[in-house]
């Protein structure tokens, strides 16, 4: 059911167009009006449970920010040294907790040896072929002592970079956290990367040792890991030693004297390692974004820092508790993967559910099933994913139970309320919040989102900001924007998780993010708030559409076509016009039922008119049998852009997940 238009509609006064070239402001056209209060039953239990504290805190954090860190960074973490000086800020570079040391793969594992938790799983990992496995943290421990040690025999010493390059098993978070217990820099490569991208990464770190497996389960065939590392190989002069887990028992070619199998290496290594005390700023890991926009930049976390963001929103934002089973469905090889499946739930001695495999293996229901099989209670996933269950159908969903979820979260781009409220029903019947959580590579953690037993939510914002995060919209002058309208969307004060800079490169790291404005970090989105205050994240801002004088984001637009029953997926993007400036081109997937014609062409066309007024009526609508996406699943509109202008694709595609949905695409012109 969508809210009822008002009359008489703002879009239908007599046009008082803005002039493009002053009026730089992003347009809303977004009619969204429904709100969810929090039940009192998840209130009552939850970490935070007033919104009195949440106001108490908040403004501690923005007021005295030093004095609010200060004591977050005692409570959350285990330190060796205590630090001296909570933050030192020149503007773009920030050092938190200077003085102080600590062992990040400690404060995940060895602190909650001795206590209740010893035995408590730590990860419960179920393979794509239905292989079951538990570690608890005592044996968790264990494997990343012997791995650390394992490393260390293999030459690699604190400030080293390591490539991590695997399937979403067990060993791939034993292979960082031990690469965090030595102060060796992890920089995590999604296994799904293609030799192309593999080389590229390891070359602009210079890492000495790729941790790879011989292959992983995906849609029930083998990805041939080890073999694309050995095509990379061949150009990347800094790495000695390849060390290979057997995962999937295909055949690899070993290169002697480099390549060296995991489970001898582990068999030889000690259990006992003592963890070094490392400064607060030790580089803890280089990832790579996921390349939506352009080339991937080479983001640096630091140790205390990062892990404090960590912790503290996985503690407040996922309400975690002793008894949770929490299922973050992100790869590793993201950052949603770092801080919400290995370092945010380990530091709270959270039980971690990892699945390696794909959702629709072997049938569209295999999440539904692993939720009730392991009373999974959290559960975090992206837009891109629920569109797929919605494509698949609720008949996948309603034969599963799903009582045990208590609280779901979703990352990685604006999810379409539409996707929101089939969320709320079919996965979290009515009973669970959804923590829709805005924050990105360079963030670390979650910057905006609910927190689930207090903040009302609307279906399409990440509604406020979490703890010591400013956010600002200004307009193409740096003035801000007034309500409901949209600029681009600033962070104004320093946050401990936040990124250090970029490796190798900190020319662009300045002008990446600090250069747009001196001194505030640009994230690259645009955004509103509405009139209660709440963040509504519009699309990226060099995605912005121009439709008749007025800016107008990408996820209204998008988010419209979506409620319309027949359509699974859309992405509006502008082409250049001789008249008007830009012309608005919309891609759309249909649902699986659903036939492509004429007729549903100017249904939709028409649809979007009557959603969100006659001004965003798409110009030209295009069926796709996909749209192009990058591996982490974002779609990746400057493609599109570039197949709606006529033009051939240029730019870095080393993250699209598919090519041929591009061709295509280019071939149904
Ligand atoms: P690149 O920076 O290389 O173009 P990327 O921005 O997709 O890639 P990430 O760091 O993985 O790389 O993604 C962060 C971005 O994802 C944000 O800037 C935002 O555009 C989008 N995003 C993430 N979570 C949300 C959310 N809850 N709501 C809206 N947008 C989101
Ligand atoms: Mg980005």
């Amino acid at each position: 059911m969508r809210p009822a238009i008002r009359f008489p509609h703002p879009l239908l006064q007599p046009p008082t167009l803005p002039d493009p070239v002053t009026n730089q402001t992003i347009t809303s056209v977004s009619r969204e009006s429904r709100l969810f209060k929090p039940s009192a039953e998840f209130k009552a239990q939850a970490n935070l449970g007033s919104e009195a504290a949440y106001k108490k805190l908040y403004a501690e954090s923005v007021n005295s920010p030093e004095r609010f860190w200060e004591r977050q960074a005692k409570q959350f973490l285990t330190w060796r040294k205590p630090f001296t000086q909570v933050l030192q800020w020149k503007p773009p570079h920030a050092k938190w907790f200077g003085g102080g040391t600590l062992n990040v793969a400690e404060n995940c594992l060895d602190r909650h040896l001795g206590t209740a938790r010893e035995n408590k799983a730590a990860i419960i990992f179920e393979g794509e072929p239905g292989d079951i496995r538990t570690l608890t943290y005592k044996q968790l421990h264990r494997e990343v002592c012997k791995c650390a040690n394992a490393l260390e025999l293999l030459g690699l010493r604190k400030g080293d970079r390591a490539a991590i390059y695997m399937p979403m098993v067990p060993e791939a978070a034993v292979a960082m956290l031990a690469c965090a217990r030595l102060g060796v820099v992890h920089t995590v490569i999604f296994g799904g990367f293609s030799s192309e991208a593999i080389k590229d990464r390891i070359n602009d770190c210079g890492a000495r040792v790729v941790i790879t497996a011989d292959g992983g389960w995906r849609r029930g065939k083998i990805v041939e890991l080890k073999d694309s590392v050995d095509r990379a190989l061949g150009a990347t002069p800094s790495v000695e030693h390849v060390v290979v887990l057997k995962r999937t028992g295909n055949a690899v070619t070993m290169k002697e004297g480099r390549d060296l199998w995991w489970d001898d290496l582990m068999a030889a290594a000690p259990a006992v390692h003592k963890a070094r005390a490392h400064a607060s700023e030790q580089p803890l890991f280089i990832l790579y974004t996921s390349g939506s926009t352009g080339k991937p930049k080479g983001v640096l976390h630091t140790s205390a820092g990062y892990l404090l963001g960590a912790a503290m929103t996985t503690h407040y934002v996922f309400d975690i508790k002793e008894t949770d089973i929490y299922w973050c469905t992100a790869d590793i090889g993201w950052i949603t993967g770092h801080s919400y499946v290995v370092y945010g739930p380990l530091s709270v001695g959270a039980t971690v559910l990892m699945y390696e495999g794909a959702p629709n293996q072997p049938e569209p229901d295999r999440f539904w099933e692993i939720i009730d099989r392991h009373g999974v209670t959290v559960f975090y996933t992206a837009p891109t994913a629920i569109r797929a269950f919605m494509r698949w159908g609720d008949e996948f969903v309603t034969r599963h139970s799903l009582a045990s979820l208590r609280l779901l979260g979703s990352v990685g781009e604006p999810i379409n309320p539409e996707a929101w409220m089939w969320y709320h029903k079919m996965i979290g019947k009515k009973r669970c919040p959804i923590v829709d959580t805005w924050w990105q590579t360079e963030t670390g953690a979650i910057m905006v989102t609910p927190l689930p037993g207090i903040t009302p939510t609307k279906p399409g914002s990440c509604t406020r900001p979490f703890f010591g995060v400013v956010p600002k919209i200004l307009d193409e002058n740096g003035k801000p924007v007034s309500r409901g309208s949209g600029g681009k969307l600033f962070l104004t004060q320093p946050w401990p998780s936040m990124l250090r800079t970029l490796w190798g490169d900190d020319a662009r790291f300045k002008e990446q993010y600090w250069s747009e404005v001196p001194g505030l970090y640009f994230a690259g989105d645009g955004a509103r708030f509405d009139e209660d205050g709440y963040l509504w994240v519009v699309g990226r801002i060099d995605d912005v559409l121009n439709v008749s004088g007025h800016r107008i984001g990408t996820a209204e637009v998008e988010s419209a076509l979506v409620s319309h029953p027949s359509v699974a997926e859309a992405a509006a993007v502008g082409r250049p016009d001789e008249l008007k400036g830009q012309a608005l081109v919309c891609f759309v997937t249909l649902k699986g039922d659903q036939r492509a014609s004429d007729e549903l062409k100017e249904a939709l066309r028409a649809h979007v008119a009557r959603e969100i007024g006659a001004i965003a009526r798409p110009d030209s609508l295009r069926f796709a049998a996909a749209l192009p996406k990058t591996r982490s699943g974002k779609i990746m509109r400057r493609i599109l852009k570039e197949i709606a202008a006529g033009g051939d694709v240029k730019g870095d595609i080393t993250t699209l997940e598919d090519f041929n949905v591009v061709a295509s695409l280019q071939a149904e012109e």
